[in-house]
């Protein structure tokens, strides 16, 4: 049996100087940068669902955020076992679009206006066409485009949210907020979790994370699919460690109760989800795994 050694790799590239030589000529290809389109689309059942890459970066020291709780050693050792680095990690913002065929629903709004729309005009939308805005909850990665130089960015939409997480934040002196959503509250509906915002969507509280969160029920032609927003917000460190307290979930231990609980509803009903800050596209299942739980990336299931 032969062993393939990087050794021996790389001796074989080396003897290929001919395919170079016949290739020199050409003009040098300009380097791009990583890159991928910024929409995924799939359809569940008679609804097209859209995820949306309204912004992904890097962000330095991810334990002061995800692993408050533990000691860097069992971080570390966490972030070994699944390959990720400990000084760095890449945050993604996917807001999702949903055509039932009669309106177009869009779940939340990034952190502004511009990266939303932008992506939006690669997926084929235009802010006019937006009929529904439905905001999960309203940190400023969600609400931060809501509005866009003291107008609506969505000019013909109305908007749902549940009404715990807006009175919230009515009484929170939150300058996000003010400039953002409390301009729209004569045009948004106030709901509580298991209301139906359109027939096939249905809210779920899923309160912790903020106190009113709420998760998207999607239901067309026998299939399901969450859209959880925030309720677990590293495909990682959330997942295999539901009770590992996280920064922004602003009552600790309800968060990890709720994320417990949704993640063991999504494993035992093999419900797939979308998750606003999962690796993009942000579409994935969830397995039980020993005390926790694990998070397998869709691959072509939404595609048949
Ligand atoms: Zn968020």
């Amino acid at each position: 049996m032969t062993r393939l050694t990087r050794r021996a790799a790389l001796a074989g590239a080396a003897a290929l100087p001919l395919v170079a030589a016949a290739t020199q000529t050409r003009a040098a290809a300009p380097m791009m940068g990583a890159g991928s389109a910024p929409y995924n689309r799939f359809t569940l059942g008679d609804l097209e669902v859209t995820t949306i890459l309204a912004g992904s970066r890097a962000v330095p020291d991810p334990q002061t955020i995800f692993g408050m709780n533990v000691s860097a050693e069992e971080f570390k050792g966490a972030a070994d076992a699944a390959h990720l680095p400990i000084d760095q990690a890449q945050f993604f913002f996917t807001p999702t679009v949903v055509n039932t065929g009669s309106e177009l629903v869009l779940f939340d709004t990034g952190l502004s206006a511009a990266n939303t729309t932008a992506a939006l005009a690669a997926a084929g939308y235009t802010p006019d066409m937006v009929d529904i805005v439905v905001i999960t909850h309203m940190h400023g990665d969600h609400i931060g485009g809501l509005m866009h130089d003291g107008a609506p960015t969505y000019p013909n939409a109305r908007y749902v949210t549940g009404s715990a997480e807006y009175n919230f934040w009515g009484e929170a002196g939150n300058d996000t907020f003010e400039a953002q959503m409390r301009p729209l509250a004569e045009q948004t509906t106030f709901i509580e979790g298991g209301t139906d915002v359109v027939s096939g969507i249905t809210s779920m509280d899923a309160f912790g994370h903020t106190p009113g969160h709420m998760g998207y029920l999607l239901d067309s032609g026998g299939k399901q699919l969450l859209v959880g927003a925030d309720f677990t917000n590293h495909y990682v460190w959330s997942l295999a460690y539901p009770d590992w307290e996280v920064k922004f979930d602003m009552d600790k231990e309800k968060a990890a109760e709720t994320r417990r609980s949704v993640l063991n509803m999504l494993a035992s009903e093999k419900m797939p989800m979308i998750g606003y800050h999962m690796p993009w596209p942000g579409v994935g299942y969830v397995d039980t795994r020993g005390d926790g739980f694990h998070y397998v990336p869709q691959s072509y299931q939404l595609m048949l």
